[in-house]
């Protein structure tokens, strides 16, 4: 198994040391021949924006989309998420087009300015019993999932902050911002 950290953006530090805490050691995937190299993905939090328009200039958006959820299990953390969903709402005037692989509606920054971050104990049933610690920042919201789309976990709202279809899985919150590795260790088994 090569896990793989996409790097062009935003928190791959962490995810990177937390997967090393576990006795992975990942690859940093910046160019099409180190995603070649890589049969797992985690795409960070970070900017969307950003890593979409790097996705682009690196050429990496064809073949993540070709193999996104078949022989590339895929995870996208918060803005990982945006650029895994089918559908995204606010995005910026000219923004950048994401992978649109995972058939899941995502808003940006869904929490308005005051709810901006924030923390707290998330119940997600593959996990066990144990809550999770979920940290949100600046965190998009999971609107509406297709009918193949299990959601994993939900704030007391209501509202999915964690999904899965088949080997592709997104998640609104920060696991590699706690020390609770039960979020990196599901993935290695998507
Ligand atoms: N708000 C950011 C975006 O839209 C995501 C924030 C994050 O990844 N922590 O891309």
């Amino acid at each position: 198994m090569n896990v793989g950290i996409l790097a062009l953006q935003g928190d791959v530090r962490e995810h990177s040391e937390i997967l090393r805490r576990i006795g992975v050691r990942p690859v940093e995937v910046r160019l099409p021949k180190h995603l070649a190299a890589v049969d797992r993905l985690i795409i960070p939090g970070g900017e969307s924006t950003a890593i979409g328009r790097l996705l682009t200039l690196y050429d990496l958006i064809a073949p993540l989309r070709a193999r996104a959820g078949r022989d590339l299990a895929i995870w996208g953390t918060c803005a990982g998420a945006i650029l895994l969903a089918r559908t995204v709402l606010d995005m910026k005037q000219g923004g950048q087009p994401g992978l649109e692989v995972m058939d899941i509606t995502v808003r940006r920054n869904a929490y308005g300015s005051q709810l901006d971050s924030f923390e707290l104990p998330l119940n997600m049933p593959v996990l066990g019993d144990e809550p999770l610690p979920g940290v949100f920042i600046r965190a998009p919201q999971i609107e509406s999932v297709g009918p193949t789309v299990r959601v994993l976990a939900r704030l007391p709202s209501g509202a999915v902050v964690a999904a899965q279809q088949g080997r592709m899985m997104a998640t609104t919150f920060h696991p590699e911002l706690t020390s609770d590795d039960r979020v990196h260790r599901y993935f290695l088994e998507l």
